[in-house]
């Protein structure tokens, strides 16, 4: 229970605790209740009364404009059979029946529950009517399990909202509330996006280690920020094909980049938000920000075979920033994408010299994202070792819309 409500809100959570907590250990017994006939708890019985509570739950929900609730008929299996399956049913653990559930169904993210008694049916009914839960927005359908105890009845509710797993498209299409497995820690957690949304470092909850880095392109789209490169290749120069060493290679490609892209805050200037460009956007438009130019060289130096990555993180100078870093023979440069005029050997500076003024905490290339493996002070040392850069192989989709979107720009030119 914990780790699902705490994400949308802790104090929905205390209320709901104290309220099961409350009521599991209200089972207080009731004079009357030894003279009460108890009903056969059937099939029907079983039927009629989850109907019951689903219409008087509604009936509170409606004038106050909250989402109806309905039943969900696999979570209403699950709980018909949890309860018939235990040996004391007036005992359930609810930890247990969130373990169970989440374990069966990931996408029940949102869940309460609770185990009440009562003399009669109208009774139950009665009390699970007065759960905090039933009137909570973040709930969409209720369940219910009634079993005898003793002389009394009791009855399983579990108050439940399932939500889809967590994917690019998805986020694109609908955005709003997805669940997803942490590939560090393996949790199943919720997560909120919201479509407008632009730069995203996504956290799990769990073991707070970021998971994935998103981003929106110039059309809006939410892309991973290892689609951004594209596979772009700059045009060869005289420059080029004349450079005797790795270095002289590396510092033609960079000098190409800083002679054509001038560095220019995103366009759009009436949205605040950022987004990020596709290397021939920014070859195109001859202009990019901090990490459209990143992403142009790295992406223009791997497709000439060197080893280079984008880093995002914190700059001494400047704050969040986005750099590139190549890796020649066994030397690891950063290049800063964002320089301007004419780039000779003094330009191109170690990490390690560099290390006191950027601070990388994310890194991408074609394939992988990359996070920090180990001590995060000690990333700057080392941008392209495993045992400082744990890899996440993500999928790259093929995106037939990014011819179409690079020629849209070229156009705007
Ligand atoms: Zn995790």
């Amino acid at each position: 229970m914990v780790r699902v409500l705490l994400l949308f809100g802790g104090l929905c959570l205390a209320g709901l605790m104290t309220l099961t907590v409350f009521f599991r250990f209200s089972d207080g017994s009731d004079v009357f209740s030894y003279f009460n006939e108890l009903p056969e708890v059937d099939t029907t019985f079983q039927r009629g009364f989850r109907s019951d509570t689903l219409l008087k739950i509604n009936q509170l929900r409606k004038p106050h404009s909250v989402e109806t609730v309905k039943v969900d008929e696999d979570i209403q299996q699950f709980v018909y059979n949890y309860v018939n399956g235990h040996p004391k049913p007036s005992e359930i653990d609810l930890e247990d029946v969130f373990d169970t559930l989440q374990n069966k169904f990931p996408g029940a993210q949102y869940l309460a529950a609770n185990l009440v008694t009562g003399s009669s049916r109208e009774e139950l009914v009665e009390v699970l009517n007065q759960w905090d839960a039933v009137g909570n927005p973040d709930f969409n359908s209720i369940t219910t399990g009634v079993f005898v105890t003793g002389r009394k009845l009791g009855a399983l509710g579990v108050m439940a909202r399932r939500i889809p797993k967590f994917s690019l498209e998805a986020a694109n299409t609908v955005g709003g509330r997805f669940f997803n497995q942490c590939p560090h820690c393996r949790h199943v957690h919720a997560l909120a996006l919201d479509k407008k949304s632009r730069t995203l470092i996504l956290t799990c909850p769990d073991c707070e280690k970021p998971f994935d880095v998103l981003a929106a392109d110039t059309s809006g789209y939410i892309r991973r920020a290892t689609e951004f490169m594209s596979g772009f290749s700059l045009p060869e120069t005289d420059l080029y094909r004349e450079a005797q060493s790795g270095e002289e290679k590396v510092l033609s490609l960079w000098q190409q980049v800083a002679d054509r892209c001038k560095y220019e805050l995103d366009q759009n200037a009436n949205d605040a938000r950022e987004a990020w460009k596709l290397p021939e956007e920014t070859w195109d438009q001859k202009a990019g920000d901090c990490e459209d130019t990143a992403i142009l060289l790295a992406d223009a130096l791997i497709s000439k075979g060197f080893p280079a990555r984008v880093a995002i993180g914190w700059n001494g100078n400047i704050g969040q920033h986005a750099w590139c870093v190549v890796k020649i023979g066994s030397g690891q440069y950063v290049l800063e994408s964002t320089l301007q005029g004419t780039l000779d050997h003094k330009a191109l500076v170690s990490i390690v010299d560099a290390a006191p003024f950027y601070q990388p905490e994310q890194l991408f290339d074609r394939e992988n994202l990359y996070f920090s493996a180990g001590a995060p002070q000690n990333s700057g040392e080392d941008y392209f070792a495993d045992s400082v850069w744990s890899p996440l192989a993500i999928k790259r989709p093929a995106l037939a819309v990014r011819k179409e979107e690079s020629d849209k720009s070229t156009e705007l030119e």
